[in-house]
């Protein structure tokens, strides 16, 4: 049921977004994934993510193939694949929305594209090669990375950098600026925060009812349509269903005999034939660091500009390897977790946190074994897949000897 919502307020969205494209009175914004969504929506603007379509294009398995034309023109094949799968998709003239949506052409052309570097710099410099390319405006928030506490240091500056980006975006929509509008976007976006948090928190049951990999395909309006009615809706059904199947019992995993937790991006183009492998040995894996990025816990519509600002610098991908062992320590108590899955994404080191011996030391402290896959999130040339499945499998035996 929740499913067939979730297709539905999908293609809604897209074929909104691309009428809003074709006609002159609509404008459309390009948004990095945890960028300043809400000001844009205030605004009027119909928010495009290219990191949604670049993910699309990771689970049809077109994004290895578009890789090296983006690569051709100067693109390294070593840095951000959902940077270069969406360029060279763009290049080659091709997109999965096409095969998604009948009538659908081509992404939407953007009236302004707007970034946040909190995530990593690749976001700038992929929305900077479109806003090139279509000839439209350009404006980023710059955040400080690898923070240890968010305080009064970091806040007020990134609230006074969205204050900032207001009045060129007012002459861009055409519309005054309305705070009250902006509040209650900001309020649509925290409940649906709230509700997605409380999803995810589902797993926590043993059994659990959801996994990460059902978790990736459910958090689509979670990022794109954040900020409205849909998508609150839309969790209020998932979240009745799942409530649901942990009164009944009901595992995601039949036989659920070991809990494992994902850290760092999905390997889009295998996500089916990793929730079968899981599954196969009776692993569930029920939690993940990605899924829980679209979790804004201090949105407050009393206080929007620092409250936006504190929300999107508190997030795991900006903070220091101190305060993201922390909370994967609570992650780990929380969801009752046996291993860890760290995915050392070679294009990916923003959302990478293998490489600088934290799993060792989190092992150490808690005792939970981790075992790391090398992948990526787009680029399948990197992967083994017979590899990963026989890392999978001896990790799985050796969680089994401990028992
Ligand atoms: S966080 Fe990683 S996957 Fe996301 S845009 Fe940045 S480099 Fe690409």
């Amino acid at each position: 049921m929740a499913t067939k919502d979730m297709k539905q307020i999908m293609a809604d969205y897209y074929y909104e977004m691309d009428s809003a494209a074709k006609s002159s009175d609509k404008k459309v914004a390009w948004c990095s994934s945890v960028g300043p969504a809400e000001i844009l929506r205030s605004l009027g603007f119909y928010v495009y993510f290219p990191e949604n379509h670049s993910a699309l294009l990771g689970a049809t398995r077109m994004a290895t193939d578009l890789i090296p034309y983006a690569n051709a023109i100067g693109y390294s094949p070593e840095i951000c694949s959902y940077l270069t799968a969406d360029v060279g998709a763009y290049l080659k003239g091709i997109t999965p929305l096409s095969q998604a949506y009948e009538g659908i052409k081509s992404i939407p052309k953007p009236d302004v594209l707007v970034f946040n570097t909190n995530q990593c710099r690749d976001v700038q410099d992929w929305l900077g090669w479109f806003a090139k390319e279509f000839r439209a405006p350009l404006i980023g928030v710059y955040t400080h990375r690898g923070i240890k506490d968010v305080t009064e240091t970091h806040v007020p500056s990134i609230a006074q950098q969205m204050k900032e980006m207001i009045e060129p975006l007012e002459k861009i929509s055409g519309n005054t600026f309305d705070i009250n509008e902006l509040k209650r976007t900001l309020s649509l976006s925290r409940e649906c925060s709230d509700l997605w948090k409380k999803v995810l928190d589902t797993a926590a049951a043993v059994p659990a009812p959801l996994t990460f990999f059902d978790g990736t395909i459910h958090m689509g309006p979670a990022v794109v349509l954040r900020g409205t009615q849909q998508a609150v809706d839309y969790y209020k059904v998932l979240l009745a269903e799942l409530e649901e199947r942990v009164k009944n019992h009901e595992g995601a995993v039949n036989g659920e005999r070991f809990r494992l937790y994902w850290e760092g991006m999905p390997i889009w183009g295998r996500l089916r034939v990793h929730s079968e492998l899981f599954a196969s040995h009776k692993a569930c894996v029920v939690a993940s660091t990605y899924c829980n990025s679209w979790i804004f816990t201090d949105f407050d519509a009393a206080d929007p500009f620092k409250s936006m600002a504190r929300a999107y610098t508190e997030l795991f991908i900006v903070r220091a390897d101190e305060s993201k062992e922390k909370y994967l320590k609570e992650m780990i108590d929380f969801f009752k977790i046996d291993g860890m899955i760290f995915h050392d994404a070679k294009t990916c080191p923003a959302n990478t946190n293998s490489r600088y011996g934290m799993p060792q030391r989190l092992e150490r402290e808690t005792g939970v074994p981790s075992l790391v896959v090398n992948g990526d999130l787009n680029d399948l040339r990197c992967l083994s897949d017979e590899q990963f499945k026989t890392n999978v499998e001896a990790f799985i035996e050796q969680l089994e000897d401990k028992r």
